[in-house]
């Protein structure tokens, strides 16, 4: 047994006990969520640890944690450290990892619009409304109302992708990756697929063209060089054994320099002249001309198919701005075999993707409000000047919040992000954060901690805050724990 300290004693005395702990809003809180036999089991093992650790001499406090007694559970003597922000921490934290709601709401201050570990793009308002209100019950997921019969589960997309984009058909599954692959197996299993070297993507994840042509049962023949690849390269690979050309855009890394890519009508003319068709992996997938002047290097589906492109594959959740989707437009034939192949059934939709993506696609079909409704769109469109105010309004209250804090509105310069435009700054205007006590990568993760969770972007020791993907109530969140920071 350790000798214990007065100090220790003091922080001993300081424990609250587990029912009054319960009755912390926060606490009553996750009970609602999770049930209080979880929260109080959580209290418990919180407290005796706390316990132990206070008489192994070895409580560490986490960087930020205020010194002096704040709205604590309740008084402590002078010079104690209340430990109430912490228990409430760990129980949270405890809580969390047991109910299993690993996918929680967060909050992306990263200036990334599209972030991967952040769930990509943000669901249109609308979307999640659809979801409530048409899933609550049986929906009419797969059934014809007129005849009461089965029928195609995305034929209402088909519909929407056919009046926005002017494409004989389209069908949907789970993601761009399980579209590329069910197109190559349905189109050219067992036959030769054409594709530029300087094409030869891989996305990350491992999602990589060479091994996606291996596995779909394809076989992948190279033209052209890393840098350079020509519509002849192209012509003199093709023999009785060919099935297709294949396009892919390179999303996540540009050629500069002495480079030389074939036009999409050029390769489709080609293509054409031939009676192979073109296969468009364009990724990224901004489906209309003129959305956003930032996207003008980026390609867009409807052009692809107007230029030629026999089938256009691309996600859903990235510059469209939906759920996690793959989508395939184009000729009617490509498309039906896609739809009848096996691997279709192992990769359909499933009922809320299906609503979000209709509910999305939906509000496409009005030019003006699709660009205020489309999270990804709005955010990529946002003023430097809304920003800007933003930005200067957030860096007062933040600097106001924690006297530890200095925080300045400065320029620098947001991301598309999952792979789109990677070489595209596109400017804006930022908090940076320091703190007085805290390594940049502590006041990161004390700002991670917070619930919601706050994700920054570090650079050159500071924290930054980009205003351009903060969604309302955002900025109240980041100043409550900014308040919860260790003083200066
Ligand atoms: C993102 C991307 C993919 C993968 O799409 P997911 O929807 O993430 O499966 C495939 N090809 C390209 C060119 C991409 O940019």
């Amino acid at each position: 047994m350790e000798k214990s300290t007065p100090q220790a004693e003091a922080l001993m005395r300081s424990l609250p006990a587990v029912q009054r702990l319960l009755e912390e809003p926060a606490l009553r809180e996750l009970q609602g969520r999770c049930g209080r036999d979880a929260v109080l089991s959580a209290a418990r093992e919180t407290l005796a640890g706390l316990r132990a650790e206070i008489l192994a001499g070895t409580l560490a406090l986490p960087p930020g944690h205020p010194e002096t007694s704040g709205p604590g559970c309740q008084p402590v003597a002078s010079g104690t450290p209340d430990l109430c922000p912490e228990i409430l921490r760990r129980v949270a934290e405890r809580v969390l990892r047991r109910c299993g709601s690993g996918v929680r709401r967060a909050i992306n201050a990263t200036g990334v619009i599209l972030h991967t570990g952040l769930g990509r793009a943000v669901l249109p308002a609308a979307a999640l409304q659809e979801i409530t209100a048409q899933l609550a019950g049986y929906s009419t997921v797969e059934v014809d109302l007129a005849s009461g019969k089965r029928s195609n589960r995305d034929a209402t997309l088909n519909d929407l992708l056919r009046t926005l984009l002017g494409c004989e058909s389209a069908c949907v599954v789970n993601n761009n990756a399980a579209g590329v692959m069910l197109a190559l197996a349905a189109l050219a299993r067992g036959k030769e697929v054409i594709v530029s070297r300087g094409q030869l993507v891989e996305i990350g994840g491992s999602f990589r063209v060479p091994d996606v042509m291996r596995e779909s049962g394809c076989k992948l023949i190279e033209v052209g060089s890393t840098n350079r690849t020509y519509v002849r390269d192209y012509e003199a690979a093709i023999t009785p054994a060919t099935a297709a050309l294949l396009l892919v855009h390179t999303s996540n890394f540009r050629l500069i320099g002495f480079t030389e890519e074939p036009t999409v009508a050029g390769v489709a003319a080609l293509a054409r002249s031939r009676g192979l068709p073109l296969l468009y992996d364009i990724g990224s997938g901004a489906l209309l001309p003129g959305l956003a002047e930032e996207l003008k290097e980026e390609p867009i589906v409807k052009t692809a198919l107007d230029d030629g492109a026999d089938l256009v594959l691309f996600s859903a959740d990235k510059i469209l701005g939906s759920t996690q989707g793959g989508v395939a437009v184009g000729k009617k034939e490509l498309v039906e075999k896609m739809r009848r192949h096996p691997l279709y059934r192992a990769m359909r939709l499933n009922k809320l993707t299906l609503c979000a993506l209709e509910s999305t696609l939906r509000l496409y079909l009005d030019p003006e409000k699709r660009l205020e409704t489309v999270p990804t769109l709005r955010m990529l469109r946002r003023s430097l000047a809304s920003i800007g105010e933003e930005a200067a309004a957030l860096a007062t209250r933040l600097g106001r919040a924690c006297s530890g804090l200095e925080a300045l509105c400065v320029e620098d310069s947001s991301r598309l992000g999952s792979g789109s435009l990677p070489e595209r700054n596109i400017p804006t205007r930022v908090v940076s954060l320091r703190h007085g006590k805290l390594s940049s990568d502590e006041l990161a993760a004390a700002l991670r901690a917070h619930e919601p969770p706050i994700f920054t972007r570090i650079q050159e020791d500071r924290v930054l805050i980009d205003p351009r993907t903060l969604l309302p109530g955002d900025g109240d969140e980041i100043e409550k724990a900014a308040r919860g920071l260790q003083a200066g």
